[in-house]
């Protein structure tokens, strides 16, 4: 499956250590992020990463385009709710896009552990299908 990742500043820690957690789930799939989030999480878990563009350069544009072609079944977005900076890219279009095209979400970090675990248990295995 091809799995969705972005984080906003203040929660790329968090992205990291999650996907250190992870790992194992993460390595048996495809794992597209935004420059930056792709850049921390690769150095931390040595995954490789399909690494867009940094998010306010376009990245979010681009993981936002991949799931307008179906081709993401599942995004991680941590979104920083409280402090977001102007130039971090706005999770509104993410959600559209993912709501028109019904994948699954994650904006936190308990739905995002929610979400691997399924998918690690096969619950997406209807995105095939769907695909
Ligand atoms: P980044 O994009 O991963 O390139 O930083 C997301 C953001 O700008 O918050």
């Amino acid at each position: 499956m091809n799995i969705g990742l972005v984080a906003h500043d203040a929660k790329k820690k968090l992205m990291q250590n999650f996907c250190i957690a992870y790992r194992g789930i993460l390595s048996r799939h495809e794992v597209y992020a935004t420059g930056t989030t792709g850049r921390l999480v690769e150095e931390v878990t040595n995954l490789n990463i399909h690494k867009y563009l940094s998010g306010h350069l376009g990245g979010t544009q681009q993981l936002g385009a991949k799931i307008e072609h179906n081709e993401i079944d599942l995004v991680i977005f941590l979104r920083d709710a409280i402090t977001a900076k102007s130039h971090e890219p706005d999770v509104n279009n993410i959600v559209r896009l993912c709501d028109a095209h019904n994948i699954p979400l994650a904006t936190n970090l308990a739905t995002a552990e929610l979400l691997i675990l399924s998918l690690d248990r096969g619950d997406f295995e209807w995105r095939e299908m769907y695909k």
